[in-house]
C-alpha cells in the first residue's frame, strides 16, 4: 500500500493523542523512576537500566547511547519504519480521522477505521446472541453445566457475558445476514462465520458450544472461546485470528482485572478460562487467563505496565505436564526474570489441582495463602533440580551440581547471581557450613563465561601444548618482566615526583588494582614519599600551603635521602630529574598513569597465571576432575584478565613501555 501525504492537522492530532509511556512499555519494560520512568535501552545492549521516559516531556532519552526523541521517533528507530507509516499506526490506534492530501486515499483510510468500528459492533451484536440463546431451552444444557458443574452463579455468568451457540450449521448467519442485515465480509472478517469448501455458502465458526467472550482491555468483544458441552474435538476452540483478535497478544479477563492488579501491585495469570472467571467469581479479581499454554513477552509486557513493582505469579497445573507447561510458558520471558525486569514466583497447587477445582474444594483464603507462600522462579527451578536426588549419591550430586551451574550461568543481574551462587553453595554443602566458601568458589569458577569449556578434558600431552601455546606472545621470561616492572614503577613514581597535580590519580591507580611497588629501590622511594609527605602533614602547623608543600616534595626527599646514599638511592636518584623523553610522559600523564599500572598489574596476573597452569598440567583429571576443572577454570580468568590488560596498555605498549 503506498503511504499517502498526511494533513499536517492528522499528525499535530497524532502527536497530542499519543502517550509515550504507553507506546515505550509496550516494547520495553518500565518502572517508575523519579518523575518519570525507567528501563532497559533497546537501542544498545545493557544490563542496568539508562533510558528514561518523561511523560511531561512527551519524551525518552538514553544515558548510554544518547538516543532521544518522542514517541514517533520511538517507534520509527526500532522498527525502521517511516515517519507516514508511524503516524498512521499511532492514527488507527487512537482513533485519529486521518486527513491526506489526496481525497482518495483519504477515503480508503476513512473505510478502514470505520471497518474496525464495525467489526466491534457485530462481535457485540454475536455476543448478545449467544447470551441470549444460554436462557432459551436449547441453551438449557449448558446452563446446567455453569450452574452445576461449575458452580457459577447467575450473577457471574452475566458479569462474562457467557453464552451458548446453538446446534445447527447457520443459525448465527441467518440472524446476522437476514435478519439483521450485516454483510457477509463482516462476518467472516469478525471470525464468526466460515465459507464452505465444497459448496456456496457459510457456517457458523462454533456450534453447540458454550461460549466465553474475550473482551480487549478496553472492555470491547474481539473474540470467543467456545468450549463443547458433548465429546465433540477440541475441548476448547478460539476465534480464528482476525484483524482484531490475535492469541498471543489478547489476555483473557485482563479488562476485569487492570484495576486490581494496579491496586494489589501483582498479577496472577492462569490457565483456563474458568480458572480465571472461578477467582474471580471467589473475589480474587487480580487474576488473567493466557489463551494457550505459553506466555509471549507481549502479553507479559501488557500486565506489566499495570503493576509498579512487575510482580507475576504464574499458576499453572502441578502434574508433570503442567511443570513442563510452566517451563514452557516462561520460555520467552526467561530472559526478563533473569535479567530482574520481572518478579516471576511459581504457583503449583497441590495434588496437581487446577485454580476452578481448588476453589471448589477448598477456600479463597487457602489460595490467597498458597500465593503468598508461591516460590520464586529461580528457587522454583532449584526445587526442580532436587527434587527426588540424593546428594549423598555422588553421581547424583554431581548431575545436581551441573543443572545448578547452568542454572546460575544464565542470571544476568549481579546481585541476584550472587544470592543464588551463596544460596547453591549452601545446598551443595548438606548442613555442613565449612565447606560452603569452597562450594562457592567452585560455581564461581565454573560459571565465569567460558566459550573454551571442552578445552577442560584434554590429554596431558595436549595441555603441554595448549600451556606453551598460550605463554607464548606473552612478555616474560624473567629478566624481561623485572625490566617491564622496573619501567612502569619509574613511570609512576617520576609522575608522582614530577606532576604535583597528577597524584591523587597514581595512588587511586595503585588503590584501584590493588598494587604496591614490588621492586625494593622502588619500594624504599615510595616508603620516603609516604613518610615525607606525613611529616609535612605533622608540621601543618607552620602553615606551610599546599602548593609549597606538593613543589616541595622533591627537594625534601633528596635531603631526606642522602641520609642513605647506599645502592638503593642510587638506583632512584634519576628519577628526580626530568630529560627531554621524560617530559613527554609527563605531558601526558594520565595516560601513562593508566598504562603502567595495568603493566604492573599484567606482571601479576601472569604469575598467577603461570601458578595455575602448573598445577592444572600436573594433575590427574580422571582421579580429581572437580579439581581439575578448577584450575582449568582460574586459568581461564586469569587469561581473560591478562587480555583486558593487554587492551589497557595498548596505545603505549611500543613507544612508552
Ligand atoms: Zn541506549
Amino acid at each position: 500500500m503506498q503511504i499517502p501525504r498526511l494533513h499536517p492537522d492528522t499528525i499535530e492530532q497524532v502527536k497530542q493523542r499519543t502517550d509515550i509511556v504507553d507506546v515505550i512499555s509496550e516494547h520495553v519494560v518500565l518502572r517508575k523512576g523519579g518523575k518519570g520512568f525507567v528501563g532497559l535501552c533497546p537501542f544498545h545492549q545493557e544490563k542496568s537500566p539508562s533510558f528514561s521516559v518523561s511523560p511531561t516531556k512527551q519524551m525518552y532519552h538514553c544515558f548510554g547511547c544518547n538516543a532521544s526523541g518522542d514517541a514517533i521517533k520511538f517507534l520509527m528507530e526500532l522498527g525502521k519504519h517511516s515517519f507516514s507509516e508511524v503516524v498512521l499506526d499511532l492514527a488507527r490506534r487512537y482513533q485519529v480521522p486521518v486527513q491526506t492530501l489526496e481525497p482518495e486515499q483519504r477515503q480508503e483510510f476513512q473505510r478502514q477505521l470505520s471497518r474496525a468500528s464495525q467489526l466491534y459492533e457485530v462481535l457485540a451484536v454475536a455476543s448478545q446472541f449467544y447470551q441470549h440463546a444460554l436462557r432459551q431451552p436449547q441453551g438449557q444444557i449448558a446452563l446446567d453445566y455453569l450452574q452445576s458443574d461449575r458452580q457459577l452463579s447467575l450473577e457471574t455468568i452475566q458479569q462474562f457475558g457467557l453464552g451458548y451457540a446453538p446446534p445447527g450449521w447457520e443459525t448465527l448467519y441467518r440472524y446476522l445476514v437476514e435478519h439483521k442485515r450485516y454483510p457477509v465480509q463482516l462476518l467472516e472478517q469478525a471470525g464468526l462465520i466460515r465459507s464452505r469448501q465444497s459448496q456456496d455458502g457459510y457456517y457458523d465458526y462454533f456450534r453447540d458450544r458454550l461460549i466465553i467472550p474475550i473482551y480487549d482491555t478496553q472492555g470491547r468483544v474481539i473474540g470467543f472461546g467456545g468450549r463443547t458441552l458433548g465429546e465433540d474435538q477440541p475441548k476448547y476452540l478460539n476465534s480464528p485470528e482476525t484483524e482484531l483478535f490475535s492469541k498471543g497478544k489478547t489476555l483473557f479477563a485482563l479488562d476485569q482485572a487492570k484495576s486490581a492488579i494496579s491496586q494489589l501491585d501483582s498479577a496472577i495469570v492462569v490457565e483456563g478460562y474458568f480458572d480465571a472467571i472461578a477467582l474471580h467469581a471467589a473475589g480474587i479479581t487480580n487474576v488473567v487467563a493466557s489463551l494457550g499454554t505459553a506466555l509471549s513477552l507481549e502479553q507479559v509486557r501488557m500486565l506489566l505496565r499495570y503493576t509498579e513493582s512487575k510482580q507475576l505469579i504464574l499458576n499453572f497445573d502441578a502434574d508433570l505436564a503442567g511443570t513442563q507447561a510452566s517451563a514452557r510458558a516462561i520460555k520467552e520471558i526467561a530472559t526478563l526474570a533473569y535479567r530482574g525486569e520481572v518478579q516471576l514466583r511459581i504457583l503449583n497447587l497441590p495434588e496437581g489441582k487446577d485454580a476452578d477445582e481448588y476453589l471448589r474444594a477448598l477456600t479463597p483464603e487457602h489460595y490467597l495463602k498458597l500465593v503468598k507462600a508461591a516460590p520464586l522462579w529461580l528457587d522454583w527451578q532449584i526445587q526442580q533440580i532436587l527434587v527426588s536426588q540424593d546428594l549423598k549419591s555422588a553421581s547424583q550430586f554431581q548431575q545436581v551440581a551441573q543443572h545448578l551451574v547452568k542454572l546460575l550461568k544464565q542470571i544476568d543481574n549481579i546481585d541476584t547471581r550472587n544470592h543464588y551462587i551463596r544460596h547453591c553453595a549452601e545446598i551443595l554443602s548438606m548442613g555442613d557450613a565449612r565447606l560452603v566458601s569452597r562450594q562457592e568458589e567452585n560455581l564461581l569458577a565454573q560459571i565465569a563465561p567460558n566459550k573454551n569449556y571442552a578445552k577442560s578434558m584434554l590429554t596431558k600431552a595436549q595441555k603441554q601444548a595448549a600451556g606453551q601455546a598460550s605463554t607464548a606472545g606473552s612478555f616474560t621470561d624473567a629478566f624481561g618482566y623485572r625490566s617491564l616492572l622496573e619501567q612502569a614503577e619509574a613511570l609512576l613514581l617520576r609522575i608522582y615526583l614530577h606532576c604535583p597535580e597528577q597524584r591523587g590519580a597514581v595512588t587511586e591507580a595503585l588503590k584501584e588494582r590493588d598494587l604496591e611497588f614490588s621492586l625494593s629501590h622502588h619500594r624504599f622511594l615510595w616508603r620516603q614519599i609516604l613518610e615525607t609527605n606525613h611529616n609535612v602533614i605533622q608540621n601543618a602547623g607552620h602553615r606551610v600551603s599546599t602548593a609549597e608543600t606538593q613543589l616541595d616534595l622533591i627537594s625534601r626527599l633528596q635531603v631526606r635521602c642522602l641520609e642513605f646514599a647506599g645502592e638503593e638511592m642510587a638506583l632512584v636518584s634519576h628519577l628526580f630529574h626530568v630529560d627531554e623523553k621524560t617530559q613527554q610522559d609527563l605531558l601526558r600523564a594520565s595516560q601513562v598513569i593508566q598504562a603502567a599500572s595495568a603493566t604492573m598489574e599484567r606482571v601479576l596476573c601472569e604469575k598467577q597465571y603461570r601458578h595455575f597452569l602448573q598445577l592444572w598440567q600436573e594433575i590427574d583429571e580422571t582421579a580429581d576432575p572437580e579439581r581439575s576443572q578448577f584450575y582449568y577454570e582460574s586459568l581461564s580468568i586469569q587469561k581473560r584478565r591478562l587480555e583486558k590488560l593487554d587492551r589497557q596498555r595498548q596505545f603505549s605498549l611500543t613507544d612508552l613501555i
